[in-house]
Formats: structure tokens, sequence, C-alpha cells
């Protein structure tokens, strides 16, 4: 049970009981490497291989939050990772494609994802910076690496009126910013908080 981590994002004042419900459902340890699994209940990063980290579970939420999913929506994620996001994206959305541009790390997420019986998920191999055209619009997307600007492909596979979360770096500390789609442009709506995020790496960026 992810009751402790529920607890922490919660105190933190995400109240939406669809997000709660999701981290209460997602069991973190299954998420990260076995030698690391004793703190998986603990909110911090964790390494998962190839210099990268399975992101603070309160980052995981606050992104959330801002992108929040509706039950029938297709989402895009860029940075699969372990897994984590994923499933809890999962648990809010329709369907979900994942693109991981580390094959071993997409395999892993598919074990993971697997063994809880998440049917909806397609975690994709490749370069997320180009999207999944084939799969487009989405009606949310969400980055979990961070770039100075959001990557073409991914704002124009975005549907008209949809959402997108990604950290924008800056100086400092990279920026999770929320955007949303109108008129046909991305329009940035708010800075929902500094973090520091690993870079994403790819053609579009
Ligand atoms: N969201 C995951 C992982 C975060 S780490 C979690 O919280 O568990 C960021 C991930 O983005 C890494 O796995 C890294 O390999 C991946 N990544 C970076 N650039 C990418 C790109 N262009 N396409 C797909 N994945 C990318």
């Amino acid at each position: 049970m992810a009751r402790n981590l529920v607890e922490i994002i919660r105190r933190m004042g995400m109240t939406d009981p669809r997000l709660l419900a999701a981290v209460a459902a997602t069991p973190r340890e299954h998420f990260v490497p076995p030698r690391s699994a004793a703190r998986a209940e603990r909110d911090e990063p964790i390494p998962i291989g190839h210099g990268q980290p399975t992101s603070q579970p309160s980052l995981v939420a606050q992104m959330i939050d801002a992108l929040m999913p509706a039950d029938k929506d297709t989402v895009l994620e860029i940075g699969t990772g372990y897994g984590y996001q994923t499933a809890l994206l999962a648990h809010l959305a329709g369907h979900v494609y994942s693109v991981e541009r580390y094959a071993d790390l997409a395999e892993h997420a598919r074990a993971n994802l697997a063994a809880l019986d998440v049917p909806n998920v397609d975690v994709v191999v490749g370069d997320g910076t180009a999207g999944l055209p084939e799969h487009a619009p989405f009606d949310a997307i969400i980055v979990s690496a961070a770039a100075p600007s959001v990557p073409g492909p991914l704002a124009e596979q975005l549907a008209e009126g949809g959402r997108l979360v990604m950290p924008i770096a800056a100086t400092v500390a990279d920026i999770v910013t929320l955007y949303t789609k109108q008129h046909g442009r991305l329009e940035r709506q708010r800075a929902v908080t500094p973090a520091q995020f690993v870079p994403l790496v790819g053609e579009h960026v």
C-alpha cells in the first residue's frame, strides 16, 4: 500500500480524489530496482540506471495534478523510465502511449506494468521529441525530462484544447510548466513548480 505517499501528497495540498486514488493503487516498490525497494515509500528520486532517476513521487504527483487527464483521454508520456508515472497516468486516463529512449528501461517498465496487470499502456522505444504521429492527436502530453522549449512535434500532436506539462530548462532550476493548445498554438498557462530534471535528449530539442 502506498499510504505513506498518499499522506505526503495530501499534506502538500493535492486533494484531488482521483489523483490520491491513483497513488494509493500504485505500489511504487514495483517501479524501482529491487535493491531499492525498501526506499520506495520515501519521497525521493531513485536511480534506475544510465544515470537516470525515477522522479520523486510528490513531483510526479504535482505534474499529473496539473495535467489531470480525464478518464477517456489518450495521453502521450515522454521518458518512461521504470514506469511509475506511466502507471499513475494509466489509472487516470483511457490510454497511455509512453516513449523511452533506452530499450532496457522500456523493457523494465513493460515488465513492471504487466506484473500489476495494467492493460491500457503501450511503451515504445524511441526518440520522444518526435512524438508518435501515428497515434496523434493526444488529449494530454507529459514530458519527464527538461529542454529549453517544447519540441515542435509535441506541440503539433497535442489536440486542440489539450494540455501539456513539461519542465522547461532555465538557469537555476527547471520550471515545470503547464500549457494548453488554443487556436492551433501552445499557450503557457502557469509555472507548476521548480525542479531538477535530466535533460531531454533527442532530435527536436
Ligand atoms: N518519468 C519516469 C522517468 C524520469 S527520468 C519516472 O519518473 O520514473 C527521465 C527519462 O526520460 C529517462 O528514462 C530518459 O532515458 C528519458 N528520456 C530522455 N530523453 C528522451 C527522449 N528524447 N525520448 C524518450 N525518453 C527520453
